[in-house]
């Protein structure tokens, strides 16, 4: 490990104003980031600690919505009464992350900002533009049973791990951020970047600027909703495809529909277009199967990952079907209803 500079903030300012530089990081719960510092794939120069800032908290907001605090782990929003209620698909997704431990220890900010579990980005001996730029991607020909079919880019086919973030952008989830040039609100939407052709970018954060709250809207979405994660073993394992769905019905008729996708792309993946395909339909089996079509428009695969294309749109219409029929998928019993 290479040796850095350690300080521990108390207040929002003095973090903000102790870092600055873009090797230098901000520590929270640490559950990817010592993990990174370890094999030597990211060496900052400076950690800034943050574990003592008033950021914990899960509040009301006037409006009717929830503000969870950056540092809130992600075991104490899953279990939050409030988050339980009234985002059940949040908690389910936080629920099917990681392992109990894990959750105890990482938090929201952290959580949304881990970075990608490409086996090449964590192995310094190989070719990689997200770790090194211009050093060439070692998964596009290589190893890649687990990358992007969506949005990727002949630098980088890497996807984000997540599962949190998957029914954030569902929820039409807001970021508050705070950094030297003032505090600024970031669309959900808008925050995880697509690779293009600066893949060592991960989302809309400047230098110096922390996540110090995600904003839920609220939306009510208690009845019809599930997420579906299929991965390689049952627990303690990233997604392969996972699908967040959030629909509110009038009878069996849509009204309005939310699906996001983990697993497939840099970003949690929505599409437009299949959103407003199923909007004022029936919960039909054509239905779902269109409104699949167009969110996986465009997808390809790279040899090793062309058989998530066909296990996308089976988990899409399962989880459609699912958050229909008001069965979500239990996240203790994982077997897939
Ligand atoms: Fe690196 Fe992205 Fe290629 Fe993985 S997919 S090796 S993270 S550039």
């Amino acid at each position: 490990m290479t040796p850095f500079d350690y300080v521990r903030a108390n207040t929002v300012g003095e973090a903000i104003r102790g870092a600055g530089s873009r090797d230098c990081y901000f520590l929270a719960g640490g559950t990817n980031l010592v993990d990174l510092m370890k094999e030597n794939v990211e060496r900052p120069s400076r950690i800034v600690d943050i574990n003592k800032l008033p950021l914990r908290e899960i509040e009301d907001l006037p409006n009717g919505g929830l503000r969870l605090g950056a540092l809130a782990t992600n075991a104490d929003t899953a279990y939050d009464a409030r988050v339980e209620k009234r985002y059940p698909l949040l908690a389910s997704a936080i629920l099917a992350g990681a392992s109990p431990q894990l959750r105890n220890a990482a938090t929201n900010g952290g959580n949304i900002n881990q970075r990608t579990r490409c086996y090449y980005f964590y192995d310094t001996a190989t070719a990689c533009n997200k770790r090194e730029p211009g050093s060439g991607c070692g998964a596009i020909g290589g190893v890649n049973r687990m990358h992007a079919i969506l949005g990727t880019s002949e630098s980088c086919i890497a996807t984000h791990p997540s599962d949190m973030c998957v029914a954030l952008a569902a929820l039409n989830a807001e970021l508050q951020v705070e950094g030297p040039n003032g505090k600024r609100t970031i669309a959900f939407s808008g925050y995880h970047r697509l690779p293009g052709d600066a893949p060592e970018r991960d989302n809309a954060l400047e230098d110096g600027e922390l996540v110090t709250a995600i904003d839920l809207p609220p939306d009510d979405f208690t009845k019809h909703y599930t997420y579906l994660k299929i991965r390689d073993r049952l627990s303690y394992a990233f997604a392969l495809v996972s699908v967040a769905v959030a629909l509110e019905l009038d009878g069996d008729r849509i009204e309005d529909a939310r699906i996001a996708l983990g697993g497939v792309a840099h970003k949690p993946w929505r599409s437009n277009a299949a959103e407003t395909l199923l909007k004022g339909k029936a919960c039909s089996g054509a239905d779902f199967e269109a409104a699949t079509k167009a969110l996986l428009h465009g997808a390809k695969g790279r040899g090793g990952n062309d058989f998530k294309i066909e296990l996308a749109r089976r988990a899409i219409v399962r989880a459609l079907t699912q958050a229909a029929n008001g069965t979500p998928q239990s996240q203790s019993d994982k077997r897939i209803a």
